[in-house]
């Protein structure tokens, strides 16, 4: 709907290349998985609401179009990283980017999600008017232009890291390296690297996903790790899924299958954290018994951390463990002194030997698409924000984000939180309500960090991480049941959300 009506009242003047003035109810920021998720629910939920999807790239699909490297795929399962509204049908559970990606652009397409998409626009800075009840959010073309919009509610789904760059550490000697150093994040397309010796740094999903992948066309590859991670082999595909789908058809199979996956996630998760001790010791005899009894498998296998202190590494069919086990890869454990003229030195002594050298060492946060959020002239940053039920924040109107799962696939939580916005527009209106501002008035909630894992991007970002509160609804679960039970079924007046209408301030309490 454009309204060219609008009063505009952004807190930044408009500057002379300002231009277009659209009006929508809602506007999602991000063509990815969740905001595609949510895009589903509004046309499905709300069906009056007029939204567009501002999308700073020129495609569709966020992470699942940006990571182009050899054998790039999902590590958690397709069941629950798929869509609670469209199956995922195909029989790998564990399924390679390029899938994935069809499957987004897909259901995009099937229900018309596409044709909302306005490419090309980063959105720069949002600017919220009590006195109108409105965003104003300004977006840049590529070519610099600004284009203003305003929109009653704003739906943040820019994912959580830095598409610019990974996070690459600050070597000594990089300059006296002759090959490529490669970041998985920058993959090349014309990067040839069959028949090459090739050094992946980093233990993380991304290099226990490129190693084997690798491995298939190189020489040799050697994963170089500072410190090992939790490895486990799963089937790549669901062994329940492919029972039933013959008796029962896909869809009640795939049913099935999301719930068992959802289920067994939450036990294994919380019996890692009872039980961290017992939990090792079975994940490292699973290796060594996957390595087989020539190879030490504590020696590159035994993190120093309990697992799920970092989110756990997935490998499809010991792929991984296979590829060691046939010498064509090989694991070392040590540090980076620095880059030589053949490859890296180790503070070890050791020299490594490489053509060509992949940085599998991970993201750089970015939170909310790394756009200015202002409130009636006051910015706010996530940093500073206090989550209200992992989604809405204290303090700040009308605006949610996804952030999903730490220890499960992101989709689960993007669904949920896609559900409870369309509730809370939907209560909201026929209320007559304008604006709903997360309040937080109990003085003995306890502001914490909001994630506690430890792995790197999150250890490095934490101080741009929002903070959680020590009661309902400022808790932050890492626990789909949980989750259903606040953002599905939870009541929306629940005390804490402020309701108002233009010029007056209605309590729902
Ligand atoms: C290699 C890799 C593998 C992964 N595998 C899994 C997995 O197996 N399971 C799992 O649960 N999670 C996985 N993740 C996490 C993954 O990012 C999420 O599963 C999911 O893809 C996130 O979707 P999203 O739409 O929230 O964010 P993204 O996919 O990051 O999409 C965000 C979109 O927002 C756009 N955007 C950002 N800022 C702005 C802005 N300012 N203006 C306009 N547009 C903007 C981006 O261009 C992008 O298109 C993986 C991540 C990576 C990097």
């Amino acid at each position: 709907m454009v309204d060219s009506r609008a009063p505009i009242e952004a807190s930044s003047p408009p500057t002379g290349d300002q231009r277009i003035i659209e009006h929508f109810d809602v506007l999602i920021v991000g063509a990815g998985l969740s905001g595609i998720s949510a895009a589903y629910h509004l046309q499905k939920e709300c069906p009056s609401k007029t939204f567009t999807i501002l999308e700073a790239r020129e495609s569709i699909g966020g992470t699942w179009d940006l990571f182009r490297y050899p054998g790039v795929r999902s590590d958690s399962d397709m069941y629950t990283l798929g869509y609670c509204f469209r199956p995922w049908r195909q029989a790998k559970a564990i399924a390679d980017g390029p899938s994935i990606l069809s499957y987004i652009r897909e259901t995009a397409r099937e229900f018309g999600i596409d044709r909302k998409i306005r490419y090309g626009l980063r959105v720069k800075l949002a600017s919220w008017s009590s006195a109108l009840a409105k965003w104003t959010v300004q977006a840049a073309l590529p070519t610099g232009t600004t284009v203003r919009f305003t929109s009653n509610f704003l739906f943040v789904c820019s994912g959580y890291y830095d598409y610019t760059e990974g996070y690459m550490p600050d070597w000594p000697g990089t300059d006296q390296y002759p090959g490529r150093i490669v970041h998985p994040q920058q993959w090349p397309e014309d990067l040839v690297y069959q028949g090459k010796r090739i050094v992946v740094i980093g233990s993380g999903a991304t290099a226990v996903t490129l190693v084997p992948a690798l491995a298939q066309a190189a020489s040799h590859v050697t994963m170089l790790q500072r410190s090992p991670t939790y490895i486990v082999s799963r089937p790549s595909e669901d062994a329940l899924a492919k029972w039933l789908r013959p008796k029962l058809g896909a869809r009640l199979a795939w049913c099935f299958a999301r719930w068992k996956n959802v289920l067994w996630g939450m036990y294994f998760y919380n019996l890692a954290r009872r039980k961290p001790d017992e939990t090792k010791r079975r994940i490292l005899r699973l290796a060594q018994r996957q390595l087989g009894p020539g190879y030490n498998a504590r020696e590159h296998f035994s993190p120093r951390y309990n697992p799920w202190d970092q989110r756990l590494c997935i490998v499809p069919d010991a792929d991984l463990f296979l590829a060691i086990r046939l010498g064509k890869v090989s694991i070392v454990t040590d540090e980076i002194e620095t880059f030589t003229e053949k490859g890296v030195r180790l503070k070890s002594g050791d020299e490594l030997e490489a053509d060509l050298i992949v940085t599998a060492t991970g993201l750089k946060l970015k939170l909310w698409g790394g756009m200015q959020v202002i409130v009636d002239g006051i910015p706010v940053s996530p940093a500073q924000a206090l989550s209200y039920k992992g989604t809405m924040y204290s303090e700040i109107p009308n605006l949610a984000s996804v952030f999903g799962y730490i220890n499960a696939s992101w989709t689960l939580k993007a669904d949920l939180i896609a559900e409870y916005v369309c509730r809370l527009l939907n209560y909201m209106d026929a209320r007559g309500y304008d604006t709903c501002t997360p309040r937080k008035r109990d003085p003995a909630v306890v502001e914490k960090p909001a994630i506690s894992f430890t792995s790197g991007y999150l250890q490095r970002g934490r101080d741009a991480l929002p903070k959680q509160g020590s009661k309902k609804p400022w808790k932050l679960h890492q626990n789909y049941a949980l989750d259903m039970l606040e953002l599905r079924f939870a009541r929306i007046d629940d005390g804490f959300m402020e309701f108002t209408r233009l010029g007056r301030v209605r309590r729902a309490v």
